[in-house]
């Protein structure tokens, strides 16, 4: 059929889509709008008329990697068929414009849409009109769904390293987003022992993000693959610092150390997806520590005290409140 004979087109109404929470305890977001055809001939036959919220999964780590199924899985999330049921072979559709309201809840589950180093997730409205005679009319709308954690109480984590007595806490914010800046505060308790004590020389913080993939082969691929997919790994730190003072020894046993952390470069949003990609990030941080004895001053001796604490970095949450939590209109 000719563009000029019938257009589609796709209007979002919903704002932009955010999944609050994390995926366990999320409601989702709700997506609407308006599915629009618009009839520029006296009337057109349809012979097939639908729309559809489509998932793209791409790997970049694909099995074949000329092999454009090996990269890519699409898959029909939701499906709205705007013919009757009754008329199935074809439809009549008068000169004018027709509107078609659609509206879907996309799950709490569902993976943000995401471009890790390993891989990508997207998501995307495709309407098709088939007319009775001539080609398809095809319309296509990106769709971007995040995923944000309201601001709430700090986390606090708290790590011990036996034998020592030494123990370790650590608060930051509830919040991280990709490129972020805030205040970590570390308290290190226990490091006076009876003959000796351990004085804090330095302290090395990094934040590492972790991004794997499980590549599938695609249908034709999979005999000549050697299992039933690939899984890929990849590491990298996207924030770093080394402090060497500026920590207060509140007594001899105790130092409180409040500092800024930080991320820069091309950072991704956590995400764990069925469909195999996540990303997840993580807080380390090294202590050294030097033995002094009491009586004789230092041994030469060193710890390191390391700890690790798995952090979770979203989209900012702005002024948003989840579907749910909307009051309705009166
Ligand atoms: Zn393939």
């Amino acid at each position: 059929m000719l563009q000029t004979q019938a257009s589609l087109s796709i209007l979002v109404e919903s704002p932009p889509l955010v999944s609050y929470g994390l995926p366990k305890d999320s409601t989702g977001a709700l997506l609407n709008g308006i599915f629009r055809f618009a009839v520029h001939a006296p009337f057109v036959f349809a012979k097939e008329f639908r729309l559809e919220l489509m998932s793209d999964i791409r790997t970049k780590r694909p099995i074949k990697s000329d092999c454009l199924k090996c990269i890519s899985r699409k898959s029909i999330l939701y499906a709205w068929n705007f013919l009757p049921l009754t008329t199935p072979s074809r439809l009549k559709m008068a000169q004018g414009a027709h509107d078609y309201p659609f509206s879907c809840l996309m799950p709490g589950n569902l993976a943000a849409s995401t471009d890790s180093s390993l891989a990508s997730i997207e998501y995307r409205l495709v309407g098709t009109f088939v007319p009775t005679k001539g080609s398809p009319i095809v319309v296509s709308e990106p769709i971007t769904l995040s995923r944000a954690i309201i601001p709430g109480n700090d986390r606090i984590f708290q790590r011990v390293f036996p034998p020592t007595p030494v123990t370790a806490r650590i608060v930051i914010p509830n919040t991280l987003h990709p490129l972020f800046r805030v205040e970590m505060k570390l308290t290190i308790t226990g490091l006076a022992e009876e003959v000796s004590t351990w004085k804090l020389r330095k302290i090395i913080w990094r934040i590492e993000e972790l991004s794997t993939v499980f590549s599938p082969p695609c249908p034709s691929h999979s005999r000549a693959a050697s299992a039933s997919g690939v899984l890929s790994e990849d590491e990298r730190t996207i924030g770093s610092g080394e402090i060497r003072k500026g920590w207060k020894p509140s007594n001899n046993n105790t130092y409180v150390l409040e500092t800024e952390i930080s991320t820069m470069g091309d950072i991704s949003c956590d995400v764990e997806s069925s469909a195999g990609i996540s990303v997840s990030h993580r807080l380390i941080i090294e202590a050294y520590v030097l033995e002094v004895k009491n009586a004789t001053g230092f041994t030469g001796n060193a710890r390191i005290l390391r700890m690790q604490c798995s952090i979770i970095i979203t989209n900012p949450s702005g002024m948003g409140i989840p579907w749910d939590m909307e009051i309705p209109p009166t």
